[in-house]
């Protein structure tokens, strides 16, 4: 898996996204795209504590290089 810079920005910090940032907001069915940083906030979680339940949860992996 290959996590690109798209061309959207997080709703709340205005952080460029890449396709795993977008992949979460998906799934969680947000409107408006977040980073993982602010979908992490949101659930008072790190974001290694959010890949994680995400992997578990959808049998997702983010690229490794971000
Ligand atoms: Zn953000």
């Amino acid at each position: 898996m290959n996590d690109k810079l798209i061309q959207k920005h997080c709703h709340t910090c205005g952080d460029q996204l890449n396709t795993w940032d977008a992949r979460i907001s998906k799934s969680l069915g947000y409107t408006n795209p977040l980073c993982e940083n602010c979908v992490a906030k949101e659930y008072d979680k790190t974001v290694e504590e959010l890949r994680e339940v995400f992997e578990s949860f959808f049998d997702m992996r983010p690229c490794m290089g971000i």
